[in-house]
């Protein structure tokens, strides 16, 4: 597993752009949303691992939630594997509650699947594999 990017739930996706651009001194290379998840994405390269800035685009997106409870900040760390079934499959037998059973499309040309923060101390994990 490697750290593959950390997301941060922010109010306004245009600025927050803006402003982790000035922080990073480079552009996002990519603004994608994921009508599913109701999220309008955009990430940066930080070393060997990304941020995605996520705005919720609707008021029943869980990031739209996530601020209404919380605020604005760091929303879930991703962590890629090779194989997300079988990660699926290994901490199902060993009792981590998946938020979602089967894998489904994130940004970023990835396939994900978030385990719940119950079962991660309060962090919301997200598991990610590359599209092939
Ligand atoms: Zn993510």
């Amino acid at each position: 597993m490697k750290l593959e990017h950390i997301g941060i739930a922010v109010k306004d996706l245009k600025s927050s752009t803006k402003l982790f651009s000035e922080l990073f001194d480079q552009e996002s290379y990519k603004l994608e949303e994921v009508h599913s998840e109701g999220v309008r994405t955009s990430f940066f390269r930080v070393g060997e691992s990304k941020v995605e800035l996520l705005e919720g685009t609707t008021s029943e997106s869980p990031i739209s939630k996530f601020i209404e409870k919380k605020g604005e900040g760091i929303h879930h760390l991703a962590f890629e594997v090779k194989d997300i079934q079988s990660e699926i499959d290994r901490l199902t037998k060993l009792g981590y509650q998946l938020i979602n059973s089967e894998p489904k499309d994130g940004a970023d040309n990835k396939r994900i699947v978030f385990l719940h923060p119950k079962s991660t101390n309060g962090v919301l994990v997200e598991l990610c594999q590359e599209k092939t």
